[in-house]
């Protein structure tokens, strides 16, 4: 998965759920998981307005211009503290009916908290049957 960098918000939705059915699951939970500390995964409703509040935000709880001992080696305090408060995973049932029992507005996303783009990882495991 590749960012744009500063603040980008990607939708998962669609590839969690093409993941999700290549297994064959009918039944359990599928966890989203970033390995990375520096990004972050939500479920958020996908809308424009709403996406720039969240960013918004981020950029009051965890500026990227105030003091972070971390940037005597990195320039990314920031990012690293926003993406715990989040987390990097959510887990979403799955059922045979439904697939992802996601909401009407709910949308998995990756959250890039890093100032430049990056290339991301994200790991899909199901547990169930
Ligand atoms: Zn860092």
């Amino acid at each position: 998965m590749q960012t744009t960098g500063k603040e980008d918000i990607v939708d998962l939705t669609r590839r969690v759920e093409e993941a999700v059915a290549e297994t064959g699951l009918s039944d359990g939970i599928a966890l989203v998981s970033a390995m990375h500390t520096t990004a972050g995964v939500a479920i958020i409703e996908n809308e424009a307005g709403l996406l720039e509040d969240f960013r918004a935000f981020w950029r009051r709880i965890a500026p990227q211009d105030i003091a972070y001992q971390h940037n005597r080696f990195d320039n990314n305090g920031h990012a690293h503290v926003r993406s715990t408060l989040l987390g990097q995973s959510v887990a979403v049932p799955v059922s045979r009916e439904s697939g992802l029992e996601l909401g009407t507005w709910q949308s998995i996303v990756l959250c890039e908290f890093d100032p430049v783009p990056r290339t991301r990882q994200i790991v899909v495991k199901v547990i169930g049957e």
